[in-house]
């Protein structure tokens, strides 16, 4: 059994699965253009997420959960969808989706805003932006621009105040909301994985936080989804991605068995599996197709050999063009 275990682990790091990293899904008249979500690709329209879903069908691909992945023999046509920090659109337009294509994901709430009824103090930034009617470049400065970088590595705690002291108003009323308690349970209950993604969404290898705070962070919000769902919660989405080899461990102590993250660091050993995604866009199918192409070539000798040689190449088009 152990030496089964191990050979399954060999397997996993060699054969990357494909999972896929979403956040809103909107009608897509309801996207609007001049958002800070659509400045920072984090939005996608629900007509584009069929398509992608049709594809990955057509192509014979399974949906599977995060945690799923760890019990499949082949994982070389599965797929697991993944959506970060719980947006009620989530529950409202991606869900019928999935449901109609018959697909699983994965959930990974950000557990004070869906318990509390709240939003996150980045909503509250990109709403009062973009409601200030302020020319593209201005607004692309907000978006991705320094003051953003500031804002979005401090602590969640002062992140309010940062708003009142730079911005005359807040808005009266959200447009954005998060899943409730009830939605996640449903969720759960009918064949979806609910993972963690934090208690506040705090960076955990910010200057900010400590072995406690992180633990806190892992523990507590592991803690109350399992409440609500009745299930264990063992698959944890690292805020903005970000992890370190000591971090990786307390997620592992606290009874983790798989991750979730933006992009590999290659010095941080993998103590449990730990899953690179492709983050999709808004219409940039080719894109999409030409990741999934990418990772399927690293499972074979001469693939890996053609993604090497075409990294190159194209890295010396770059430097003529
Ligand atoms: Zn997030």
């Amino acid at each position: 059994m152990r030496i089964l275990r191990k050979i399954k682990g060999i397997e996993i790091k060699r054969f990357k699965p494909i999972v896929l990293e979403f956040h809103r899904v909107l009608p897509e008249k309801l996207i609007t253009k001049t958002s800070g979500y659509f400045a920072t690709e984090t939005v996608i329209s629900q007509n584009y997420f069929e398509k992608v879903l049709f594809y990955l069908k057509k192509e014979g691909y399974k949906f599977v959960t995060v945690a799923g992945l760890l019990k499949e023999d082949d994982i070389n046509k599965c797929v697991a969808l993944t959506f970060d920090d719980g947006y009620y659109d989530n529950f409202a337009y991606a869900y019928p989706v999935l449901k109609k294509f018959n697909a699983t994901a994965t959930f990974f709430p950000v557990v004070d805003v869906c318990r509390e009824n709240k939003v996150l103090p980045l909503d509250i930034y990109y709403q009062i932006v973009e409601e200030m009617g302020l020319s593209e470049k201005e607004r692309t400065e907000y978006y991705k621009g320094n003051i953003k970088k500031k804002f979005y590595w401090s602590e969640p705690k002062s992140q309010i105040e940062q708003l009142k002291e730079m911005f005359v108003s807040f808005p009266d009323k959200m447009v954005v909301s998060y899943m409730n308690a009830m939605q996640l349970k449903y969720l759960s209950d009918n064949g979806f994985e609910i993972g963690s993604h934090g208690l506040s969404h705090s960076i955990l290898t910010a200057d900010y936080m400590n072995e406690q705070k992180v633990t806190e962070e892992l523990k507590n919000s592991k803690h109350w989804l399992e409440a609500i769902t009745g299930k264990p919660v063992v698959t944890f989405c690292f805020p903005a991605g970000r992890y370190n080899e000591k971090i990786i461990e307390l997620v592992k102590a606290v009874g983790y068995t798989s991750t979730c993250l933006v992009n590999r660091d290659a010095k941080i050993p993998e103590v449990i599996p730990s899953y690179q995604r492709i983050n999709v866009k808004q219409d940039s199918f080719k894109e999409l197709k030409n990741s999934i192409k990418n990772i399927e070539r690293e499972r074979t000798v001469i693939g890996r050999y053609y993604n090497r040689l075409k990294y190159r190449t194209d890295k010396m088009i770059y430097k003529i063009s």
